[in-house]
């Protein structure tokens, strides 16, 4: 394990910094029983967050989805302050923030901020790209609009199915996984958007199936149309990434990785994710 590694909790109303392996939550946590709470994570470059904003904004509004009361912008930058001391600037790092609902209704909820490397996995995948799965979430794909206690577009800390299509796709090979709905429209990937090019135009799917707003997939779309790549919010299928002249799965912490291979079929990237890249980095 690294020794490069931050943590930071918020106690009597402030920002405290704690050892690493000291522990910052009790047994009756309802983060940790249930999973019942929401996290972000945000990339570190250069010593500093440039996109915490979006993610806080995230960050409140899946709290707003579980009921729980957010406890404010000012609180996280504390906590992001924080785990940032000492960190080397030449190190990129993943910072995550968590907010559970601690001991229960009526009670504080829970503040951690925890900061370490990007994994070594992350950057490669960065550079060389990735294989990947798609795998079906048997839901559909406007159910979740309809079906709030499904939560979907909050990043709850219930990533336990997220994590098993992970191992389902190591176990298949592959690096990573797109999720279908029922009817075989795209979702998105378990920590990522699905973003693909085709006819001049990149494409990402609607809100409305209940997958998480991406910041990447945000910054992106607004600074290709700003470029003159035209872009758009539009349905699709695995067909259709087949097709594709390229595709990327986004995140904050990973980027573009480029998708060299969907279900077992490899293809090329059309030269764009450079582009994308420069976009994004810009
Ligand atoms: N979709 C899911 C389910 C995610 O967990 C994530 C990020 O972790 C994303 C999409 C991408 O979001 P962002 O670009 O804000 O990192």
């Amino acid at each position: 394990m690294s020794d490069l590694r931050a943590v930071a909790v918020w106690r009597d109303g402030a920002a405290v910094r704690v050892p690493a392996d000291q522990p910052v939550v009790t047994a009756f946590d309802q983060g940790l029983g249930r999973g019942d709470g929401v996290f972000e994570s945000v990339l570190v470059t250069g010593g500093h967050t440039p996109h915490l904003p979006p993610h806080l904004t995230r960050l409140a509004r899946s709290a707003a989805l579980l009921d729980l009361p957010y406890p404010g912008d000012d609180a996280w930058r504390a906590l992001v302050d924080a785990v940032l001391t000492d960190w080397p600037p030449a190190a990129e790092g993943a910072c995550r923030l968590f907010l559970t609902r601690g001991l229960g209704e009526g009670e504080p909820p829970t503040l951690v901020a925890l900061l370490a490397p990007v994994p070594a996995e992350t950057l490669r995948q960065r550079i060389e790209g990735i294989s990947v799965v798609s795998l079906g979430l048997g839901i559909p794909a406007d159910f979740r609009a309809k079906a709030p206690w499904l939560l979907g577009g909050a990043k709850t800390l219930s990533y336990a199915v997220n994590m098993a299509a992970y191992r389902h796709a190591h176990a298949r090979g592959a690096d990573d996984v797109v999720f279908t709905a029922l009817d075989g429209e795209l979702l998105e990937g378990p920590t990522s958007t699905v973003v693909w090019a085709a006819d001049g135009v990149l494409r990402t799917p609607p809100l409305e199936t209940g997958i998480l707003a991406g910041t990447t997939v945000d910054r992106l779309l607004a600074r290709a149309t700003d470029d003159g790549w035209a872009a758009e919010v539009a349905s699709g299928t695995v067909a259709d990434l087949h097709a594709a002249d390229a595709v990327w799965l986004l995140s904050g912490v990973r980027g573009a990785a480029t998708v060299h291979t969907l279900d077992g079929v490899r293809w090329g990237d059309a030269g764009l994710s450079e582009r994308v890249r420069e976009l994004l980095a810009r």
